[in-house]
């Protein structure tokens, strides 16, 4: 009986970057490169690690400290997001608005699947508070790991091995069509411009109050994630929300240098 599963995909580096927000142990971000090396990924992004290049990371990569080499490391979640189309948010609680969740299989068939047409990231939180929900909102959608409802909460490095197997036996697997989108979708930093934008109309036109603003952005987040735009479903709506209001699409000048970042 054949029991191995393909291997013929192992020689096309998958476009999927693991990036680990703020982590606090040198030993979670070894072990990661480690955990993912295992399953043939290898491109790691660090935001503001608190400790790196450190001995401790090293020792726990074991054989995978080519992947510590070549991890970028960025102070920003946008900046590790830049030029990346889908990207999916790891998170071990339900938040207040529920986003679109799937679990590690569901999410690894559709991340193989949006690898086709451009850069997917896989964010994981930090090991004592996770991912603030700001961060969960640039998400187009998360995953939750299966757990103990009573203990949900697994080691970082772990969480990335059990997403990263997922990922592995998706693209080993033949099920997952590797079809590419006729246009690809959105880089995350025009998903941001949009919003920006979006916020500064809906201000504007006094349908936002800022000294007031409730659940409004977040729930328009929430749909347009779910909706999953195109680089040419932004340039419209774009179009349209300049059109509505002219002379909107500029950032004001204090912002401007924040969004060249
Ligand atoms: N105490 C934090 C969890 C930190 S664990 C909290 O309550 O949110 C560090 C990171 O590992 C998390 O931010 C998440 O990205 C990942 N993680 C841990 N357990 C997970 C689970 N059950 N499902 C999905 N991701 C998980």
């Amino acid at each position: 009986m054949q029991s191995r599963v393909d291997e013929s995909w192992v020689d096309d580096a998958l476009p999927v970057r693991i990036v680990l927000v703020e982590t606090s142990h040198p030993g979670n971000v070894g072990a990661t490169a480690r955990a993912m090396k295992n399953m043939a990924l290898d491109r790691l992004w660090l935001v503001s690690p608190a400790s790196f290049p450190s001995a401790e990371a090293s020792a726990r990569a074991s054989g995978a400290a080519d992947l510590l080499h070549s991890a970028k490391v960025c102070t920003t979640l946008a900046e590790a997001l830049e030029g990346c189309g889908f990207v999916v948010g790891a998170s071990a609680r339900q938040r207040s608005l529920a986003w679109p969740t799937r679990t590690p299989r569901e999410c690894a068939g559709k991340i193989v699947e949006e690898a086709a047409s451009g850069e997917v990231a896989v964010v994981f939180g930090r090991e004592n508070s996770g991912l603030r929900n700001d961060e969960l909102q640039r998400c187009h959608a998360h995953v939750q790991i299966p757990t103990n409802p009573g203990y949900s909460s697994l080691n970082l490095a772990m969480a990335v091995q059990v997403i990263a197997y997922e990922i592995m036996m998706a693209r080993a697997g033949s099920s997952v069509p590797t079809r590419c989108r006729e246009t690809p979708l959105a880089t995350a930093e025009d998903i941001e411009l949009f919003f920006q934008h979006l916020e500064r109309v809906l201000v504007g036109v006094q349908f936002l109050d800022p000294s007031n603003p409730r659940h409004l952005m977040m729930r328009l987040r929430r749909m347009f994630a779910r909706a999953e735009l195109d680089r040419n479903e932004v340039a419209i709506l774009r179009g349209i929300l300049a059109a509505l209001v002219p002379g909107s699409g500029k950032q004001p000048r204090n912002n401007a240098k924040e969004e060249s970042q």
